[in-house]
């Protein structure tokens, strides 16, 4: 029978390993707060082992055709399609995220990229430039050995949103999850060696910072892509510069959404939504910051109140469920600092505010209105469920307030008017942007932010340039001239 529980906290050359030896790290609920397993953090020995396994199934993966390459990638993202309602659990388990959101939203994602880059490898070639007699032609090879470190809310998600292309390309990697959902990404190493993947190819090892650190500085690492915070990929993209490592950095943000007067109310409330309370407000490209133009702001702040009364707030494995709690109890403690800190602040306090009145970690959708450019809700990233609405009265001084923040993650737009949509959408300084929705992110979309939210892209296309590199090779075909 299919057992969708881990059975070790490591997945390494193929199969689960444990080494007790490390630090415990309980797995718990956030729903309940039990605690539903221990992994133990890698040793440097499995580290090194894992580092050793990716270090060897890369020579060979790099020599396999990218076809089959693309095989065994498509092969995984059929059996992930099976265990859909399972691996639905498991991460509604690791993660609180409500079922009705995880069905929808992780496993099928992950399934996404796999069958997405599955689907391109075959195709990746170099090119030929002809040069009159002479030519050059590239070669795409892939980087090497290569570091996944994700963040907590979407860990299904991001360990096939950079195992998919790493692979596809010729890579090999070594995945630490977060600390605080430690069980999803080793589901994702099962099914890939399920599906015909080398052993080695894609290894999970657990660990708090010190063992992403202890993989971002290891000499056989050629690229690092982590998915955290803003002050995490300082740190990381700054060890990795040291041995001028390749990364990729998909950060934090604070993220604009603008609504004109002339917007579908209902639609603007709905992207409102989408865009603060799904996952709990978990979510790193949220528009946090909802700019309302005047004229519509109290009919839209309404509107809001009323649909946020429908939230089902409760059990997340029951699939009317559809808020659900903060992922620790950590991060509900500094969601609500930030709560306090509008309140003191000075916002007006439309809904929510509070706990929710049962075990686990939830907090209820809370939305400020008149909030301020200055006040900190305004500017940093909270990562949980709280809207700021600051309201505005012309275009330019919209876009001029939403671009005011060192975050550019993604940005949103609702207005009927399409001359406007597409002129403000051009002039916001964010790499995922929205007209009249928000935080769609299908894969072939590319995904990922600009100034302080990170570098490089994820999904797409684009995500192939990341992951592998060219080789030009200049053929001469006749004599070579030399000045002695
Ligand atoms: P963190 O930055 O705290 O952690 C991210 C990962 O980095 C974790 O696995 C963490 O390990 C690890 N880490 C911490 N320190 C180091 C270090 N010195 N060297 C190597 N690895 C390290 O982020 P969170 O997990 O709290 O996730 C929330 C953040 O992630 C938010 O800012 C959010 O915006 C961002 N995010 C960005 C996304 C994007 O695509 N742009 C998507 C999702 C989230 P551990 O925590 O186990 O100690």
């Amino acid at each position: 029978m299919y057992d969708p529980q881990p059975t070790a906290s490591h997945y390494v050359n193929g199969a689960y390993l444990e080494d007790t030896s490390g630090t415990p790290i309980p797995v718990i609920y956030p729903a309940t707060g039990e605690v539903i397993a221990t992994v133990y953090a890698a040793t440097p020995a499995v580290i090194d082992a894992a580092l050793a396994a990716a270090e060897a199934a890369q020579k060979l993966w790099a020599k396999v055709s990218p076809r089959e390459r693309g095989r065994v990638l498509t092969r995984a993202a059929q059996i992930m399609r099976e265990r859909n309602h399972d691996l639905s659990v498991l991460e509604t388990r690791d993660t609180g995220k409500p079922l009705q959101e995880t069905l929808v939203a992780d496993a099928t994602s992950g399934a996404d990229a796999l069958e997405y880059f599955g689907g391109i490898a075959a195709g990746l070639t170099g090119e030929h430039i002809p040069l009159g007699e002479d030519w050059v032609y590239t070669i795409r090879e892939a980087l090497g050995v290569c570091v996944g470190i994700g963040a907590w809310n979407y860990p299904t998600q991001i360990a096939c949103w950079k195992g998919a292309p790493a692979l596809a390309c010729g890579n090999a990697m070594v995945f630490k999850p977060s600390e605080t959902t430690p069980l999803c990404a080793l589901k994702i190493a099962e099914i890939l060696t399920e599906a015909g993947a080398p052993a080695g190819l894609f290894n999970v090892v657990q660990g708090m910072g010190e063992v992403g650190s202890a993989l971002v500085t290891d000499p056989r690492v050629a690229k690092v892509s982590l998915t955290g915070s803003v002050p995490t990929g300082r740190k990381v993209y700054a060890a990795a510069a040291e041995q001028m490592k390749h990364v990729t950095m998909e950060l934090g943000g604070k993220s604009p959404l603008v609504i004109f007067d002339d917007a579908d109310l209902d639609n603007a409330v709905s992207g409102a939504i989408n865009g603060n309370f799904y996952s709990s407000g978990q979510v790193c490209s949220n528009g946090t910051r909802v700019f309302v133009q005047k004229g519509i702001k109290e009919a839209f702040l309404a509107r809001l109140a009323e649909r946020l009364k429908n939230a089902v707030i409760g059990d997340p494995l029951d699939e009317a469920t559809s808020f659900g709690p903060m992922v620790s109890e950590r991060q509900m403690q500094i969601v609500q600092g930030y709560i306090n800190k509008g309140r003191a602040e000075g916002a007006r306090l439309i809904s929510g505010g509070g706990r929710v009145e049962r075990d686990g970690f939830f907090l209820e959708p809370t939305v400020f209105a008149d909030v301020t450019d200055d006040m900190t809700i305004a500017r940093e990233e909270i990562f949980g469920p709280v809207m700021a609405v600051l309201d505005f009265d012309t275009e330019a001084e919209a876009i001029a307030r939403a671009n005011a923040t060192e975050f550019g993650l993604s940005a949103g737009v609702f207005t009927r008017d399409l001359s406007r949509a597409h002129r403000v959408i051009g002039q916001l300084r964010a790499g995922s942007c929205f007209i009249n929705s928000y935080n769609d992110a299908p894969v072939e979309a590319p995904f990922g932010g600009v100034k302080a939210s990170g570098v490089g892209r994820e999904n797409s296309k684009a995500a192939l340039d990341h992951w592998s590199q060219l080789k030009s090779v200049y053929v001469r075909m006749g004599d070579v001239e030399a000045a002695f």
